[in-house]
């Protein structure tokens, strides 16, 4: 939290703390494009950094292996440190400057946020603002070209549907939109039908608060693949979000699974879930039974953006290009975050506007003449 909280942790042997502080003297590396963040972050700043912060840190965000990942589009932000500044402290001192003068928020101090009532709050009240313009149970199929439109083929119910249009925005997973795309671009769907999605166990269980012989004095905790323990972590919710459960009762979300342990899931089920209650009782010192237990497994949870990914971001760049008025977004594309997701929906629809208005602007040229 400041420098001489870094000094005095337990977190790290003192070894690592002056291996962190080399940081500013490691060089740039020469091929940064096809680099993994577990490779960027030993280089900078050692093993002992990867194994205990960055390791738990990407699992918590991507459900990731930080061998896997590409530290160019998984953490643009954490390559361009090195990029333009030379170095990860060097950028973030000049880069706090540079955000002083133009009066602007880093991310890491923007509030985290959710709903009283859940987050499926945004789903119905964007829901509630389309009204009839949205269009519900109608899985698309298909899109293709048809001279200057596109023919959107729709599922609905075992009925085909086409709905002919100038300009398509698609925000399904990438392997959704590799099935949707597969006749107009081969390149593409095997671009996009290759992005993996580990699969994600969520367990919610609720205990009794006085049977804890752990204090709730943080927002929960991540796991280290080196602890060897079967779940990557869990969240203390009522810390998080207060004022939303019994005062009485804890209620944690438990997250199993990810790239880093995708094979546990070759074991039954239950017997995952009573494994990884027994590890979380033996962490949290809980000495009964969880008062609920609820589940749900995500097959596909967050596409992983590993090494190589440049290269289908390149093919989603051309694809657009050569497609003018079909747009791709969604979580492949520009951070899993659901803070990126809505940032980079802002992006995608400020495009899909200019493309509506210069298409509307050229029938009005094309009318008067
Ligand atoms: C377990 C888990 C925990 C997470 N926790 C957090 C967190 O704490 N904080 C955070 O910021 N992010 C978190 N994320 C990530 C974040 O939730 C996602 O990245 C984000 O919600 C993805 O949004 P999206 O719109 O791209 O995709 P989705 O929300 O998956 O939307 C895709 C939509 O496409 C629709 N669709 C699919 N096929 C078709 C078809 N053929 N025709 C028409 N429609 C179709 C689906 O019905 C769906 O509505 C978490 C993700 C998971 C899996």
């Amino acid at each position: 939290m400041n420098p001489k909280d870094f000094i005095t942790t337990k977190l790290f042997s003192s070894k690592a703390k002056i291996r962190i502080l080399m940081e500013p003297f490691i060089g740039k590396s020469k091929d940064g494009y096809y680099q993994s963040v577990a490779e960027f972050v030993r280089r900078r700043l050692g093993q002992e950094f990867l194994d205990y912060a960055i390791n738990p840190f990407v699992s918590g965000v991507f459900a990731g292996d930080p061998e896997n990942l590409s530290v160019k589009s998984a953490f643009p932000k954490l390559y361009r440190l090195e990029e333009v500044y030379g170095g990860l402290f060097k950028g973030m001192i000049k880069g706090a400057k540079e955000r002083k003068k133009r009066a602007e928020k880093s991310k890491q101090s923007a509030a985290m946020f959710s709903f009283k009532n859940g987050m499926s709050v945004f789903t119905k009240k964007l829901c509630d603002v389309l009204g009839n313009d949205i269009l519900l149970n109608h899985r698309v199929e298909e899109i293709k070209k048809d001279n200057q439109n596109y023919v959107v083929v729709t599922n609905v119910n075992g009925e085909k549907k086409e709905i002919k249009t100038q300009s398509v925005f698609i925000t399904t997973p990438a392997y959704v939109a590799a099935e949707i795309l597969k006749n107009m671009d081969g390149y593409l769907f095997n671009q996009l039908s290759t992005i993996y999605y580990p699969p994600v166990l969520v367990l919610n269980v609720i205990y009794r608060k006085d049977k804890l012989g752990q204090v709730l004095d943080g927002f929960g905790f991540l796991i280290p693949e080196k602890e060897k323990k079967s779940f990557l972590g869990a969240i203390w919710n009522d810390s998080i979000f207060p004022n939303r459960g019994d005062e009485n009762f804890a209620s944690f979300t438990i997250f199993v699974g990810g790239a880093r342990q995708s094979k546990i899931f070759e074991n039954d089920l239950n017997e995952v879930i009573n494994q990884v209650l027994s590890e979380f009782e033996q962490i949290m010192k809980i000495q009964s039974q969880p008062e609920s237990i609820k589940y749900k497994f995500w097959e596909k949870a967050i596409p992983q953006y590993s090494i190589g990914y440049v290269e289908k971001e390149f093919a989603i760049n051309t694809f657009e290009q050569r497609n003018r008025g079909i747009f791709l977004g969604g979580n492949y594309r520009g951070g899993i975050s659901i803070g990126d997701c809505i940032k980079n929906s802002e992006i995608h629809f400020e495009r899909l506007s200019n493309f509506v208005r210069n298409n509307l602007f050229i029938e009005y040229r094309r009318e008067i003449n």
